[in-house]
């Protein structure tokens, strides 16, 4: 972007500008962050039940209130995680029965 006081090419992200130290539009942001905004254990509760609003918090706030969304993304992530953690869980014990069952029946068969 360029500078809006010397019209200087200066970085996208710049909070001000390095040849005359004016403010960016970027320092309104990074300098006033949204009051409410913090990490937030109840909406991360939340978000861990609902990972799909999880999801859709932390794309709507992932801006305007950082912190919260991450919060939400955390919640979201985790449940992401310990869902798919019980569905290999579920896969294994279910590849262990099934090859138990396939020993025994094995066992009945050899004694036959
Ligand atoms: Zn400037």
């Amino acid at each position: 972007m360029f500078c809006k006081n010397c019209g200087a090419q200066i970085d996208d992200r710049a909070v001000i500008c390095p040849k005359c130290g004016a403010a960016t539009d970027n320092f309104r942001q990074a300098s006033a962050p949204q009051a409410d905004d913090a990490p937030s254990a109840g909406f991360a509760v939340l978000c861990f039940f609902f990972p799909v609003v999880g999801l859709i918090l932390y794309l709507v706030w992932k801006d305007s209130m950082p912190m919260r969304a991450r919060s939400c993304g955390k919640g979201a992530l985790i449940s992401v995680i310990v869902e798919a953690a019980a569905c290999v869980f579920v896969i294994i014990f279910a590849f262990a029965a099934g090859g138990f069952a396939a020993c025994v029946a094995g066992s009945y068969v050899a004694l036959l």
